[in-house]
């Protein structure tokens, strides 16, 4: 049984307008529509979202006006993330890849015959965090696509896709929004002040999808909160601050980094030969980190959070060049670049 999607239900009402007359010309403009697509946008929420909106079109039965009816038997079950020629693929809750198991399985489903008659579709959010097994094994469905299938790929990272499969695909990429209307359209989705919206998208860094589902769940307090921690790690008594384990790692360690950019940005002047080193060390190993764990190493998370904590409490430190270095070694990484 395919992964029922998560937010389904709010597909309608949460398409912005912009990404509508997108999802209107798709389906409107004649001509042959291929087998693949790949989905990119500086906001991996938006990406899949149009994904989703592009599924919803290919399996309609009664487009109207350009747009899925969100009535048919088709759509009602994509709404309700139980249509049986869907499959949504993403990395399992607690990791951060996409393995070869999760596209075998997607194999045989494109390869049985489809329920509604339609089309059978498989999409794969945040395909850059296939793994390079699970992304040659979708190379072989994109290489020959079973009979009536559409993959649809969405990444907010697609340069780190092999260069293999986004040849293989048709690409549509999603122009940033102008931030006056991205604000307007945020304000009316969760009515809010214009102030209040534009808190949310600065805290989102401009990626307005984002933002609206920011609004919706706790993760705006969450990510508020891990904010507020990092320029209070220096008076930590103990241990790691609550917040840290509150979050994905993967936005803690995101969020880390900014704080670490605008820290080396701030120093300026005659202290930035010795302040910004140990900033820019402190980078390397937090970057390096995040790539390991991008690429599908599943370490430990309350490990991984005592040791940044470690780090990043010991960057004023005279050893730190040490502590890090060793952190590097760690990670299969060796020495300090100067
Ligand atoms: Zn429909």
């Amino acid at each position: 049984m395919p992964e029922a999607l998560e937010h389904a239900s709010e597909l309608p009402d949460l398409t912005p307008p912009w990404l509508s007359s997108r999802l209107r010309e798709w389906i409107t403009v004649p001509g042959h529509k291929g087998h693949a697509y790949l989905v990119m946008s500086e906001d991996a929420e938006e990406a899949a979202l149009f994904a989703r909106g592009l599924a919803v079109q290919q399996l309609c039965h009664d487009i109207q006006d350009g747009m899925a009816c969100e009535h048919c038997q088709s759509c009602k079950a994509f709404l309700q993330g139980t249509h049986g020629d869907l499959l949504s693929l993403q990395a399992h809750e607690g990791k951060t890849a996409i393995g070869i198991d999760q596209v075998r399985e997607a194999t045989k489903f494109l390869q049985q015959t489809a329920l509604y008659g339609s089309a059978k579709v498989l999409l794969v959010r945040d395909a850059d965090q296939m793994t390079l097994a699970a992304a040659n094994s979708l190379l072989k469905i994109l290489e020959e696509p079973p009979g009536n299938s559409l993959v649809l790929l969405s990444s907010a990272e697609a340069w780190r896709l092999p260069p293999t499969v986004r040849s293989r695909c048709q690409l549509l990429r999603l122009p940033r929004v102008d931030k006056a209307v991205a604000l307007d359209w945020l304000a009316s989705q969760v009515q809010v002040k214009a102030e209040d919206a534009e808190h949310l998208l600065d805290m989102a860094r401009g990626r307005v999808v984002s933002a609206r589902l920011m609004a919706d769940a706790d993760s705006l307090a969450a990510q508020e909160s891990l904010v507020a921690s990092f320029p209070l790690l220096s008076h930590q008594p103990s241990g790691p601050p609550a917040s840290w384990s509150g979050v994905e790692l993967s936005m803690l360690l995101s969020e880390i980094l900014v704080w670490i950019e605008s820290q080396v940005r701030g120093v300026g002047g005659d202290r930035f030969r010795d302040h910004s080193q140990s900033w820019l060390l402190l980078h390397r190993c937090v970057a390096e980190l995040f790539s390991r764990v991008k690429q599908g190493a599943t370490p430990g998370k309350e490990i991984v959070i005592a040791e940044l904590f470690r780090l990043c409490r010991s960057r004023d430190h005279a050893a730190f060049a040490e502590i890090a270095r060793r952190f590097l070694t760690s990670l299969g990484r060796d020495g300090v670049a100067g």
